[in-house]
């Protein structure tokens, strides 16, 4: 098989750090060359002096990308580069006398690079450098101090290390902002994985026909006991005959019913009170607060109300009776985990005994 460029796999992007000084030093460079070659030129340097300046600043920076634009390890191999670009630092600002404009316009652009890098102990690192720079120097020619330097190279200092800073501060700039954006984006989509936790926390104990609560749910609160003694009453409701609804006037209407009596029961609901489907036409209403006597009377009405709907399906109005099984804390159970078992006895009772009608547990024994 040929490789084409279609074939070819792409080639990685290459390391921001290697891109960004890459481009620091093509602007940088050239300024630097051309205040140091103000100072070669006003102090007569030698032919060698002029091809180490060139190699250094025009060949060098190419060299050091194209090391790490292929090492395996772009960001370690662009770390070396940058200690070069120290040691090359203190070797120029040594080689020359430590001219002050020079020396300051190196130390000051490669303690900013240290720094960026490698944080605070970027200035040892940078003095280490430095250091080893002059050393090299020193191989050469033995060290003297020359801190003048002409009008001339002064300016082009200043400029240099001035749009060095800009170039660093607006790459700075630019990488804040891109940050802050990557930043919202995230809350956003973090909020909207809340909101959706949220939203499958509340289906799982909800009932999808219905929107009412679940026997999960029935059995969460149930478990948790009564708060402070407060009585609590719980009413089992079951829709008497309900198969024949569904073989009557099909399953659509079957559903219908239990939505509408579903809406029944919300309409009784207070605030305090828990409505629940626990079953296919079974269904719970857990009141809070509620006396044996005043469940009785509440589940009465129910009764009746339901007894009155008429639910419009399968182009008839279907109507139904309910039995309901009442059981209270403390009256009939000790422990609200145990009212679901008693209402059930006494839901017996009702149908047994000829179905739309109201029992406790009491009355079922009876
Ligand atoms: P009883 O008076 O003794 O309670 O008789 P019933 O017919 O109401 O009770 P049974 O347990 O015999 O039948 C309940 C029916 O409810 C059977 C089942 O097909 C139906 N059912 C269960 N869940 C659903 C549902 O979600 N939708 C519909 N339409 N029917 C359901
Ligand atoms: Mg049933
Ligand atoms: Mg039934």
């Amino acid at each position: 098989m040929t490789l084409s460029a279609e074939t070819l796999p792409p080639r990685p992007a290459v390391h921001w750090a290697v891109r960004m000084n890459r481009r620091n030093r093509t602007v940088f460079y050239p300024l630097l060359l051309l205040a140091v070659g103000s100072h070669l030129l006003a102090t007569g340097a030698p032919v060698w002096a002029w091809g180490l300046l060139v190699l250094n600043y025009l060949v060098f920076p190419q060299v050091a990308y194209a090391f790490a634009a292929r090492a395996a390890d772009p960001l370690r191999c662009e770390k070396y580069n940058m200690d070069a670009d120290i040691v090359l630092f203190g070797f120029w600002s040594a080689a020359l006398g430590f001219p002050l404009w020079i020396a300051f316009t190196l130390c000051a652009a490669g303690c900013l690079n240290m720094v960026v890098f490698h944080g605070p102990r970027g200035g040892w690192r940078l003095l280490a450098g430095l250091a080893a720079g002059a050393a090299l120097a020193a191989l050469f020619a033995p060290l003297s101090w020359r801190p003048e330097t002409d009008l001339r190279t002064s300016v082009l200092c200043m400029l240099s290390i001035a749009l060095y800073l800009f170039a660093f501060a607006s790459d700075g700039f630019r990488r804040a902002m891109a940050q802050h954006e990557a930043h919202l984006q995230l809350r956003e989509q973090f909020e909207k994985i809340r909101s959706l936790q949220a939203q499958l926390r509340e289906q799982a104990l909800r009932d999808p026909l219905t929107g009412l609560f679940n026997r999960r749910q029935l059995g969460t609160v149930l478990s948790q006991g009564r708060a402070g003694g407060v009585p609590l009453a719980l009413l089992l409701i079951d829709i008497d005959h309900f198969k024949q609804i569904n073989d009557t006037h099909g399953h659509a209407a079957g559903d219908a019913v239990l939505q509408a009596t579903a809406q029944l029961l919300l309409h009784h609901a207070r605030p305090s009170d828990l409505a629940c489907r626990i079953g296919g036409e079974e269904f719970v209403l857990l009141l809070e607060g509620a006396t044996a006597a005043q469940a009785v009377q509440r589940a009465q009405q129910l009764r009746e109300d339901f007894a009155a709907l008429r639910v419009a399906a399968d182009g008839a109005e279907v109507r139904a009776t309910l039995s309901c099984g009442v059981a209270c804390c403390p009256e009939h159970a000790a422990r609200p985990d145990a009212l679901l078992a008693c209402a059930d006895r006494a839901l017996y009772s009702a149908k047994d005994t000829g179905r739309n009608q109201v029992r406790t547990p009491a009355a079922a024994a009876a």
